[in-house]
């Protein structure tokens, strides 16, 4: 069990989406014999859904890894989002640039080599949608950073925020693990506190938390 909803659950959710075909197919596949986290099925037809409804002009994406979830979001947005997205492994890097130099995607997903805080902090402009994917125990330390990259209307969404049901209960926490899940805590104290903010923590996948500010 992934410790956030019930297996029953999550196979049956699982199996309403159909698989995907080409790329995104031999991607999964490549991630699953090569041990490569990615998204996992649910959120990434959640990150679709949401690129097809908000129709983001930049996206921010922080984890890159062999770039599955860029490429399906550029994909969602039929290569009309420009993304940029961050990842500090070489190799990781290297392996996400060949996959996105064999779609031709080029001119619609760049990679910033590096770490996602020190990265941040030197980024400038403004980002319509942020996607949260590395570093969980770092997010709170990134909030304020993707807050000032954040377009007035943008929205962030942070992946694996329950983190196998430790972020929940207390019972399920690891002693190697206590640290990131306090500091995943901390990041969703901050978004559901923070008055200016409105949060949506929906228990899919690893959990996903949904933000964006509230108007006045
Ligand atoms: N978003 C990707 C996808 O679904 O296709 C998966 C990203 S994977 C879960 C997380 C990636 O973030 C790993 O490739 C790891 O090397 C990278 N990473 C972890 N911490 C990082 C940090 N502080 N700065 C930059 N990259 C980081």
């Amino acid at each position: 069990m992934g410790g956030v909803t019930f297996d029953y659950m999550e196979e049956y959710l699982r199996e309403l989406i159909p698989d995907h075909q080409g790329i995104l197919k031999d991607l999964e596949e490549y991630a699953v014999e090569n041990g490569v986290p990615i998204i996992q099925k649910e959120t990434g037809r959640f990150l679709e859904l949401m690129v097809s409804i908000t129709k983001p002009k930049r996206i921010l994406e922080l984890g890159t890894a062999i770039g599955y979830s860029s490429i399906l979001m550029s994909l969602a947005s039929d290569k009309n989002s420009q993304i940029l997205t961050i990842e500090r492994d070489e190799d990781m890097v290297k392996r996400a640039n060949e996959n996105i130099d064999k779609l031709g995607f080029q001119n619609h997903i760049n990679i910033l080599q590096g770490d996602c805080l020190e990265v941040l902090e030197a980024m400038e402009g403004k980002f319509d949608m942020i996607f949260m994917d590395a570093g969980k125990g770092h997010y709170n330390h990134f909030l304020p950073h993707c807050l000032r990259l954040l377009h007035e209307d943008g929205i962030i969404i942070a992946d694996n925020v329950l983190f196998r049901g430790m972020v929940a209960s207390q019972d399920l926490v690891k002693r190697r693990k206590i640290t990131i899940v306090k500091r995943m805590r901390t990041y969703l104290q901050m978004v559901s506190e923070d008055k200016d903010l409105i949060t949506s923590v929906i228990p899919m996948g690893d959990g996903i938390a949904v933000t964006k500010r509230r108007k006045v």
